[in-house]
């Protein structure tokens, strides 16, 4: 019998790691270069909804991952000056697709059920503190440098992250982009929060060139709070210390009122990150070399997917891979042009959300009438091109 050929896969993100464990189940040997030495518990909450959960239940992660997440019962849109609700959007049984729940997780508890899956396959290395430097075509397959080694592999996948050097050596030309936004992030213990919070409940301020979202993580115990704001400060992290006082100065300058900022005031600390995106639409095939993930069309994260398009990449690349093993190249064309519509599509669908969420004065108030007559379910329906998706769509 041949030995099962070797994928390499860059970076040990959500992308990398979903891409690992799809590939093991299809009977690849699977080598995964992360940069980092150790896989950090940082970063926030990820709002995963059934197009993502039900790869990962696929993938056998169901009783790990829903030890950790929470299925909030409803979204409750309010405005962030009086805290007054627009409308309800319903989640929990009314969000789930063909048996497929809509989870919130904390990223750390997402990534570390990954981890330990992967750590469970037998045919997944995993190398911390090795980065992926540089790799060439070879022979129908790739040569990956890596920790001042070179390994063979059938194909190389990047899943290195918005700043992706293999997309920077593949193309060159497409950088991450500028938003003008940054998302500020901190957790509040449930019992710190001054007055009644609903513990299933997941709540989306809007205030005029703002939005606030709070939900539910660690198993209800605790609330994920990211703010985002327009601004210039820049860097390239995730976890930049973010000023309290300065986040509080915008929302006084905005008019924000009580029920956020109680949220805001128990938060137990902030963190800051200049929102990028990659143009989906400039990546196209390079040979056994495939983007996934942020590396290939980080996203505004205002439809909460950035990590459910990473998740569906990583099983569309893994299948078109798994169809064809001995032509790797053909495969990872496949996947791209499988894959190009839907993530261009969601990526301009979180814009428009970013425009909608920003409005101020009258054409705020239009947005809340239009979004109340809408009413919460048809709203929620709205997300179903999403939600119901599955791989072959
Ligand atoms: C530390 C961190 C915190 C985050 N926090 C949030 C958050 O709070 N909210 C949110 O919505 N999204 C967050 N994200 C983004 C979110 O996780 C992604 O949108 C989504 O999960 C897609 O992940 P990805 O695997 O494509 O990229 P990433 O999550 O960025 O993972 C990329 C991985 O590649 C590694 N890497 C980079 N360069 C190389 C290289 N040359 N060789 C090998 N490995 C390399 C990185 O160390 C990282 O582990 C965060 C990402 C990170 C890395």
């Amino acid at each position: 019998m041949a030995a099962p050929r070797t994928i390499a896969v860059a970076g040990a993100g959500v992308a990398g790691l979903t891409a690992a464990l799809a590939l093991a189940a299809t009977g690849f040997r699977v080598i995964v270069l992360e940069k980092a030495d150790r896989l950090e518990e940082v970063g926030a909450g990820l709002q995963l909804s059934p197009n993502a959960t039900r790869i990962l239940i696929d993938l056998g992660l169901r009783a790990a991952l829903a030890a950790r997440a929470v299925a909030p019962d409803a979204i409750s849109v309010r405005a962030a000056d009086h805290g007054g609700e627009i409308v309800r959007i319903p989640l929990g049984r009314a969000a789930e697709r063909d048996g497929a729940p809509y989870w919130v997780i904390h990223r750390a508890d997402l990534q570390m059920a990954l981890h330990e899956a992967a750590e469970r396959a037998p045919s997944i290395e995993l190398r911390l503190g090795t980065p992926c430097t540089d790799f060439a075509a070879d022979n129908g397959g790739v040569r990956v440098t890596a920790g001042g080694e070179t390994i063979a592999a059938a194909a190389l996948i990047g899943a290195d992250g918005v700043r992706s050097a293999v997309r920077g050596r593949l193309f060159p030309d497409v950088r991450p982009q500028d938003t003008g936004s940054i998302a500020w992030r901190g957790t509040a213990l449930i019992e710190r929060i001054d007055g009644a919070v609903v513990p299933r409940e997941t709540r989306l301020w809007l205030g005029g060139g703002l939005h606030m979202v709070a939900y539910p993580i660690s198993a209800g115990r605790a609330v994920n709070i990211v703010a985002f704001t327009p601004g210039t400060w820049r860097d390239d992290g995730w976890s930049a210390p973010g000023e309290a006082t300065e986040l509080t100065g915008i929302l006084d300058t905005h008019g924000w009122g009580r029920d956020p900022r109680r949220f805001v005031a128990a938060a137990d600390g902030w963190t800051r990150w200049a929102l990028a995106t990659i143009d989906s639409r400039r990546i196209a095939a390079r040979g056994p070399v495939a983007l996934i993930g942020d590396a290939a069309h980080a996203m505004l994260p205002f439809t909460a997917q950035g990590a459910g398009m990473a998740i569906e990449d990583a099983m569309v690349l893994a299948r078109c891979l798994a169809e064809t093993p001995d032509d790797a190249a053909g495969a990872c064309a496949r996947y791209t042009a499988a894959r190009a519509a839907r993530v261009a599509r969601v990526q301009r669908t979180a814009e428009r959300n970013g425009r909608i969420y920003h409005l101020k004065g009258p054409a705020a108030l239009a947005r809340n009438l239009v979004m109340r007559g809408l009413g919460g379910t048809r709203l929620l329906n709205r997300q179903d091109w999403i939600y119901r998706w599955r791989v072959g769509d």
